[in-house]
């Protein structure tokens, strides 16, 4: 069975695309211990949350999963409205990807 590797559904023979995630199904889900094993590395900063979330958007189309983290969060939780533009933000992503993902990163900035 067909397996979406992004939010684990599992799907009918035959389809090959989760709506949900945008992605390509998978035939197998990776092992459990594979999914706690990833190691982060943290890309470019980027000069406020909305350029970080522009480029996980760009990241997942391409099937890479990032992680957005801000240096001005005392509570953990993505502050919203006025002062989202403030801070500066940090994208990790999966490091058997920090190449790809390095190289959409530099052709987005070049756009920013
Ligand atoms: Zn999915």
């Amino acid at each position: 069975m067909p397996f979406c590797p992004e939010c684990s559904y599992e799907y009918v023979e035959g389809t090959t695309f989760c709506p949900d995630c945008q992605c390509s199904l998978v035939d197998k889900l990776p092992e459990q211990r594979q999914e706690n094993n990833i190691e982060l590395v943290a890309l470019h900063s980027l000069p406020g949350i909305v350029y970080a979330e522009m480029v996980k958007e760009a990241l997942e189309k391409e099937g890479i999963k990032s992680v957005i983290q801000t240096d001005n969060l005392s509570s953990g939780l993505l502050i919203k409205g006025s002062d989202a533009a403030g801070g500066v933000c940090k994208i990790f992503v999966d490091k058997r990807y920090q190449k790809k993902a390095a190289s959409i990163l530099n052709t987005m900035m070049d756009h920013i």
